[in-house]
């Protein structure tokens, strides 16, 4: 096959995927269900809902059969921690940075995800939510925006990050009006807890349904437990902007991260990059937290997706995308992840230890349960949205469905490549080329 050819079987791809009409089931898969991966059974879908998880020979003639070549299927992935990817951010209010970042990260096998917005001045945070409600009320291509993660701008300073100080402030201050005014796009706001006025703030959040978050803080343990009882229950990138353990007199006095480690009450994000954090306290916070309380986030900023080297923008500042990561031109610091959360459970696996059902239960079932859309998202059963993520054995995304309808597939160069891989003959790559093609026609 000519490179030309190959190319232009490429750019169809991109555009035209044939969609399913009627009930269609997945075969030859490895399921994923949050509890055991499961062959010799399909996943069944009719229209925007799954029908159920059932074995191949009850499937009627009627019901088309899609081949997903022995991949892994899963619940799609949800991220409830993004900021970007390929130079936009959801700071940006513009549907040309919104349809990046979400067609992107559909790329990765993730179906729905929270618009996270970081600090910036009070009027561009209230466009980005008013943007954000915009976005939701239209269909899109990519990722479905389930509302947004609000990242301050109530921090403590000491633990800013890469949060823009100039636009951080205190809860007592009266802005809080001003941005729950957007509450019924908020889905969490993350705070500084031992801020004046957070205790409020928390237990204004937990009113209006919005999840509590506490991060970028300073906070001792007691002022953990405060807010838990005004609300608080969520930690986000434990680790990360956290404030630890410190020593007054002769007395340890634990800090947010401690409380995140032992508080049962809490439900936690870690960014699983293996570059945030190493694999011993990846390890740890597993240990401490477990599959259903701990959640895998990408935190990935307009970095991801860049290639190494690339230079992008975080507030007002710039960075490089260097060894996989967000990093300071001085290398002194990281900025941001640029991994989409489909890399992140190999590394769980692989390099973690930690079984593959928990690992993808922690990018799926248990970030629903956190923003309380479980009964609809984040597990193949029946009656759930069908939001499903096909994967080749590394976690690269081979197919993405979003609501019973495909965002994303695999190119043809793709498929060739991993036919080479596979160490498969030319004719081989050139019959299976030839059948991926032959499952393309017009987008429905
Ligand atoms: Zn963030």
């Amino acid at each position: 096959m000519s490179v030309i050819v190959e190319e232009e079987m490429a750019k169809m791809t991109n555009h035209i995927i044939q969609q399913p009409k009627g009930r269609f089931a997945l075969l030859n898969g490895r399921v994923i269900l949050p509890w055991q991966v499961v062959t010799g059974q399909a996943v069944v879908v009719e229209g925007q809902k799954i029908i159920g998880v059932a074995g191949v020979d009850s499937l009627g003639a009627e019901v088309e059969k899609i081949d997903v070549g022995g991949r892994y299927v899963t619940s799609g992935l949800m991220d409830i921690h993004v900021h970007g990817a390929l130079g936009c951010t959801f700071n940006e209010p513009t549907p040309q940075a919104f349809a990046t970042v979400t067609e992107e990260h559909a790329q990765h096998g993730v179906t729905s995800l929270l618009a996270t917005i970081a600090t910036a001045p009070l009027p561009d945070l209230v466009k980005c939510l008013e943007f954000t409600r915009q976005w939701m009320s239209e269909p899109h291509k990519g990722a479905q925006v389930l509302g947004a993660h609000l990242e301050g701008p109530y921090f403590s300073m000491a633990q800013k990050g890469a949060q823009d100080p100039q636009n951080i402030r205190t809860p007592d201050d009266g802005t809080p009006d001003i941005l729950l005014e957007q509450h019924d796009v908020l889905k969490i706001m993350t705070y500084a807890p031992e801020l004046p006025g957070a205790l409020a703030l928390t237990a204004r959040l937990a009113g209006l349904g919005i999840v509590p978050a506490a991060g970028h803080s300073s906070a001792r343990d007691e002022d953990v437990r405060a807010a838990m009882q005004a609300g608080l229950r969520h930690i986000i990138h434990v680790w990360s902007s956290q404030s630890s353990t410190v020593r007054e007199g002769p007395w340890r006095k634990p800090g947010l991260l401690e409380a995140t480690l032992v508080f049962d009450g809490l439900t936690v994000e870690m960014i699983a990059d293996n570059k945030h954090l190493p694999p011993t306290l990846m390890k740890l916070a597993y240990k401490c937290i477990g599959p259903d309380r701990l959640c895998l986030i990408s935190d990935a900023t307009s970095g991801a997706g860049l290639p190494e080297g690339a230079r992008f923008r975080l507030g007002g500042m710039e960075y490089e995308v260097h060894d996989g990561v967000g990093m300071m031109f001085d290398r002194s610091s990281l900025a941001g992840s640029a991994t989409f959360v489909n890399r992140m459970a190999p590394i769980l696996v692989d390099v973690v230890g930690i079984p593959l059902v928990e690992a993808v239960r922690m990018a799926t079932r248990t970030p629903a349960r956190v923003i309380g859309v479980a009964d609809r998202k984040g597990s193949l059963e029946a009656g759930k949205d069908a939001d499903i993520a096909i994967f080749d054995d590394d976690f690269t995304a081979w197919r993405t469905m979003i609501g019973g309808r495909w965002a994303y597939a695999a190119t043809v160069s793709y498929e060739l490549n991993s036919c080479t891989k596979a160490g498969k003959t030319l004719t081989q790559s050139r019959k299976a080329a030839k059948e991926f093609l032959s499952v393309l026609c017009a987008f429905a």
